[in-house]
């Protein structure tokens, strides 16, 4: 007795590892290379015995569980961008689909699923982010090697699965097949940068992805046959100035984002040009001016009396951009012109900033409103219709090429930096996009009219030390 006791209860060594080893170790074990295990191992077991590993980043093992770590963590940020939920018909529920995930409960069911095939075992580590993300959601994500489960309060791991128990594409994939056509700008396309982050092997589980090749092969002709479209009209057409009827338009703001009608028009077989087969750059302001004034890739256009386009020095150093045209713009076919270019203009001088220096553009190029009695009131454009937009805008920064960029509003911030913004929280800093371009969120002058006149003083002091921030560039 009491002679085996002491050993058996003798507690485990403490050893102490320097501080990048756990994080390290935390992605480096999800690796699928088979010999993880062997490498964390020796590189604890030499942290310990070896004090100068500590210092010597570039020793072989601590270079590859890096390299390891690196793979994993890119994985997991593929995962979180790629996986695509699938809806489930209620009478799937709790069947097949479900029931080999997880043990099936009363309550609740899954009402959508994602089949994702990573490359390393990252399903664990990455559920929480879904979790976060779609917390209202009650969904499952399907991989051969494991599954997991959101019930809206809890996480629950189960069993790999196979492709089939994901359900297959269906009606609501069409329309985010035909939304993403609709927003494909094809002047913007970077095969390179698109398949650097989108790497081929996700492609088979994406809905979109179908479309990228017929979209990628068409962008040349799309670009060129936008442009030419306004070309063979002759230019320098005389707006049609049509009010449309009432109950017209009342239809066309009821139906709001109309993702259909986007997309139809959208879907259509591409006007392939004849004169201009070459893969087309977005070209000069006037060729765009005209382009712009035929577009109907959205409702709005068909209703609004002209396409308003950007106006200012062709080779600005600064471009402010607006929502969308307003209703004396809509009238004039000017940008800035009503109640809250005047606003703008007032800051303007106080800023020293010459307008015609500028450039001033939106990110709409047609007015969306809806009447009430004689009175066209503005209305915010959707997100589809702002995204069909977009082009247009982004053909203007290429050919201007602004050093810097203003965003004036939530629509603008959205259009330029390609995510919500919320536009109280980043006002007056500088943000910089992928392609280098600086951007500088701030109100739109249609807030500051919105204020009593109380709160109008301070608010327009504080917009104006926003915009401030840009004046090197303002200022001629
Ligand atoms: N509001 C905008 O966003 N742009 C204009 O051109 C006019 C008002």
């Amino acid at each position: 007795a009491g002679q085996s006791a002491p050993a058996l209860a003798a507690p485990p060594p403490r050893i102490t590892v320097p501080a990048f080893f756990v994080p390290l170790c935390e992605r480096a074990l999800l690796h699928a290379d088979p010999n993880r295990f062997g490498l964390m191992y020796r590189l604890l077991w030499r942290l310990v015995h070896e004090p100068a590993l500590r210092n010597d980043p570039l020793d072989p093992d601590r270079l590859r569980a890096e390299s390891m770590a690196r793979a994993v963590r890119r994985d997991m940020h593929k995962m979180t961008a790629f996986v695509r939920f699938r809806p489930i018909a209620a009478a799937a529920t709790g069947t097949n689909a479900t029931a080999t995930v997880v043990a099936p409960t009363a309550e609740p069911e899954v009402q959508h699923i994602a089949w994702f095939e990573p490359e390393h075992h990252i399903v664990r580590a990455t559920a929480p982010f879904f979790a976060r993300r779609f917390a209202q959601m009650r969904w499952a994500i399907l991989t051969p090697e494991g599954s997991v489960r959101w019930d809206g309060s809890a996480l629950a791991f189960g069993p790999g699965a196979a492709r089939e128990d994901a359900p297959p594409a269906d009606a609501d994939e069409a329309l985010w097949l035909v939304y993403y056509r609709s927003i494909f700008n094809p002047a913007r396309l970077k095969l390179a940068m698109m398949q650097k982050e989108m790497p081929k092997r996700y492609w088979k589980n994406l809905p979109e992805a179908v479309l990228i090749a017929p979209l990628a092969a068409a962008a040349a002709q799309r670009t060129a046959a936008m442009i030419d479209v306004g070309d063979a009209a002759g230019g320098g057409t005389v707006p049609a100035h049509r009010r449309p009827a009432a109950s017209l338009a009342m239809r066309v703001s009821q139906r709001a984002p109309e993702p259909m009608r986007v997309s139809q028009r959208a879907a259509e077989p591409m006007r392939v040009s004849q004169r201009q087969p070459e893969p087309a750059a977005p070209g000069s302001l006037d060729a765009l001016r005209r382009a712009t004034e035929r577009c109907r890739e959205c409702p709005i256009g068909a209703h609004a009396t002209q396409a308003v386009n950007g106006e200012g020095a062709a080779r600005a150093r600064l471009m402010l951009v607006g929502e969308q045209p307003g209703d004396q713009e809509d009238l004039r076919g000017r940008p800035f012109v009503g109640p809250a270019g005047q606003l703008l203009d007032r800051a303007l001088v106080q800023l020293g900033w010459p307008r015609d220096a500028l450039f001033l553009t939106n990110a709409v190029r047609h007015f969306k409103f809806e009447l009430r009695g004689q009175r066209r009131i503005h209305k915010t454009p959707a997100q589809l219709e702002q995204a069909a937009c977009l082009h247009w805008l982004e053909s203007e920064v290429a050919i201007v090429k602004p050093e810097a960029v203003v965003a004036l509003g939530a629509t603008a911030a959205r259009a330029l930096l390609g995510r919500a913004v919320a536009v109280t929280k980043e006002r007056g800093q500088w943000l910089t996009r992928p392609d280098g371009l600086r951007v500088l969120v701030t109100l739109h002058p249609s807030a500051l009219l919105r204020l009593g006149d109380a709160a109008r003083d301070a608010a327009y002091a504080e917009w104006l030390r926003d915009l401030d921030l840009a004046s090197a560039w303002g200022r001629r």
